[in-house]
């Protein structure tokens, strides 16, 4: 695919001043910001392609050189120059400081609400992930689950001092060397990691991260409708990150158990009921279990195994909130293994019966029509 135009990405024309491009950017950094589009792999793609943009065209050297020879004037690299990869989150993060000033820099606390310190992204703490078993029961009216997990929290009694290798900057520089001549990038600090700071005193048995893991209880809201698979995320409930860094998030993986009566297909059920040959015959009235309780269903007389009831709005509610799926019955005729020889007796007499020959009319369809009905034909 071509490489979209760096004036393009950033909506400003060719005569754009370095303010106009320094204010688009600033705009597009600030709605794709990644803090404000967690897991929006678009957004992260938009925040980084700005970004690039924006380096070089607000540059004059390099702005030069794009206007002559395009994007060639960067190499041939898949992130289209600047050594080949693109840049990388830190590399962006880096620029935050001079384009967004004092708003957005400050004393080490991350991103996290613009609080940043020295333009550095801090790391978050790691993702936990745990699975949940649910029944169909407690997946048709939503269910409070209390999950144990053990979490990577700060120690008590921890003590901090400035970063020696960054002077409490959270960050090092790094100069590369490219056709446009020397570039300076900034990443976070390895020693620290962006945070600007080291453990002084942690308590014995703790390690020099500061962490130590622990058992928590938590709590989650499972919303009704939720699927086998789905993932929930309960953020802030994962490992906190050293030196006081944001905790990542807790992931909950739905699993479904199966149900002993119904199967589920999306938000429908189904559920096989057996009827007795007389009740097929005369007709009656039988009780169902729902997901939620039971129902009663009314037999026709003459009713034909394979026959299908649709119990509206008695399957699962939908996890988006749109509406409820069906419960549809599928009755089937119950043969008898072993008859008796009273029953043998009166079966001969049903047998030998006129009425009782089979005889499918138009609407007794066997099943391959009915599937056939389903798709059309
Ligand atoms: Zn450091």
């Amino acid at each position: 695919m071509a490489k979209q135009d760096f004036y393009d990405i950033l909506g400003v024309s060719k005569s754009a001043s370095q303010d106009e491009i320094k204010k688009a950017y600033r705009k597009l950094a600030i709605k794709y910001h990644p803090d404000k589009n967690p897991d929006n792999p678009e957004a992260e793609q938009k925040f980084k392609d700005a970004a690039e943009a924006y380096e070089v065209l607000s540059n004059a050297e390099k702005r030069q050189k794009y206007d002559r020879f395009g994007h060639q004037a960067f190499g041939q690299g898949a992130g289209g120059g600047f050594g080949g990869g693109g840049m990388s989150m830190d590399d962006i993060f880096s620029h935050f400081g001079d384009i967004f000033g004092g708003a957005f820099g400050g004393g080490g606390g991350g991103f996290g609400g613009f609080g940043g310190g020295g333009g550095t992204r801090q790391r978050r703490g790691s993702n936990l992930r745990v699975r949940v078993r649910l029944t169909l029961e407690e997946i048709a009216n939503g269910v409070e689950k209390k999950i144990k997990i053990k979490r990577a929290i700060a120690a008590d009694g921890l003590t901090f001092k400035t970063c020696t290798t960054c002077h409490g900057t959270g960050q090092v520089q790094r100069v590369q060397n490219t056709i446009l001549g020397q570039m300076r990038t900034a990443s976070a600090c390895p020693t620290c990691q962006g945070s600007g700071k080291i453990v002084e005193n942690r308590p014995a048995g703790v390690g020099p991260d500061g962490l130590e893991r622990k058992d928590e209880t938590v709590s989650i809201k499972i919303p009704a409708g939720v699927m086998d698979g789905m993932q929930l995320r309960v953020s802030g409930k994962g490992n906190e990150g050293p030196m006081g860094a944001p905790a990542g998030d807790l992931m909950v993986l739905i699993e479904e158990e199966e149900h002993k009566d119904f199967k589920r297909d999306g938000n429908n059920l189904h559920y096989d009921m057996y009827i007795s040959f007389p009740t097929a015959a005369m007709g009656g009235s039988v009780d169902i279990p729902t997901v939620s309780g039971k129902a009663r269903i009314k037999v026709d007389a003459g009713t034909q195994s394979g026959k299908v009831l649709r119990l509206k709005g008695k399957g699962l509610p939908s996890v988006e909130g749109y509406g409820t799926g069906d419960l549809l019955v599928h009755l089937n005729v119950w043969t008898p293994k072993k008859l008796s020889a009273e029953e043998k007796k009166l079966m001969s007499q049903l047998e030998e019966a006129e009425n009782f020959q089979p005889s499918p009319g138009r609407h007794d369809k066997g099943f391959f029509d009915r599937v056939k009905d389903m798709f059309g034909n």
